[in-house]
């Protein structure tokens, strides 16, 4: 199984979970359609699934001409029937969903929206969090509350230290001055700063993200209360 990134909009990552032995592919929040039909046609590959991790325009912008051109299911949370479009199965959180190669488990991550879930791919040791964890960083609270998405994320650093971040957004350099300016002595923090300068000078996403770097770095997994986690939240709001 391959992960591909699929750069969309200004500055949304959609992604490609490729089964490369059937040419077949799950797209994770497409947020428009013409960059995946691009990839998709060049090598070949047949569209089946559509995996939505929150109803917000700039992750299912795509669906609707997806869904037509390739005939693909479109998954989402149950809660979010009504405002993802094209829906076609609902999923729960804790639930088990699998489609031929295709395995993942849903984790509820509520704050950043009320059904915000995260997909994550177990045996490719892969989690898609949307707007929820970023690299260095977590979603703006738009209809949870502060207490919600503390223990979404919460919900995610529990996953293996090995994990795969793979999130909706290349925000991790912004991210990254906030971190800095909280967290001044982080050795850890300084070299994933160098290195992420390095990718981005070279026009890299800094995507992939791991668990563990970001327990090591990013300042809003490193609070382990919700009246620190508040505190950066409104902090980083203002920043
Ligand atoms: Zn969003
Ligand atoms: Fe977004």
């Amino acid at each position: 199984m391959k992960i591909q990134i699929i750069p969309c909009l200004h500055d949304n990552y959609s992604y490609l979970v490729i089964d490369e032995k059937n040419n077949i592919a799950c797209a994770i929040d497409p947020s428009e359609a013409k960059p995946i039909i691009k990839y998709l046609e060049k090598k070949n590959i047949n569209l089946k699934y559509i995996l939505n991790t929150h109803h917000h325009y700039d992750h299912v912008g795509g669906n609707q001409e997806l869904k037509k051109k390739y005939n693909a299911r479109v998954i989402g949370y149950k809660g979010d029937k009504h405002r993802i479009p094209e829906i076609d199965t609902l999923v729960d959180d804790q639930e088990i969903w699998k489609q031929e190669s295709f395995e993942a488990k849903i984790i509820h991550i509520p704050g950043h929206t009320l059904g915000h879930i995260c997909f994550y791919f177990f045996n490719e040791e892969a989690a898609f969090t949307g707007d929820t964890l970023f690299s260095l960083g977590c979603g703006k609270i738009f209809e949870g509350s502060y207490e919600q998405m503390f223990n979404s994320l919460m919900k995610i650093k529990a996953l293996p230290l090995k994990t795969k971040i793979y999130c909706g957004h290349e925000y991790t350099k912004q991210n990254a001055k906030f971190c800095i300016t909280h967290d001044k002595n982080n050795e850890n923090l300084k070299n994933k700063i160098k290195i992420i300068d390095k990718k981005l000078e070279n026009n890299l996403p800094t995507i992939p993200s791991t668990i563990r770097e970001e327990l090591d770095c990013n300042i809003f997994l490193r609070s382990n209360k919700v009246e620190t986690f508040s505190k950066l939240r409104d902090l980083k709001d203002n920043f």
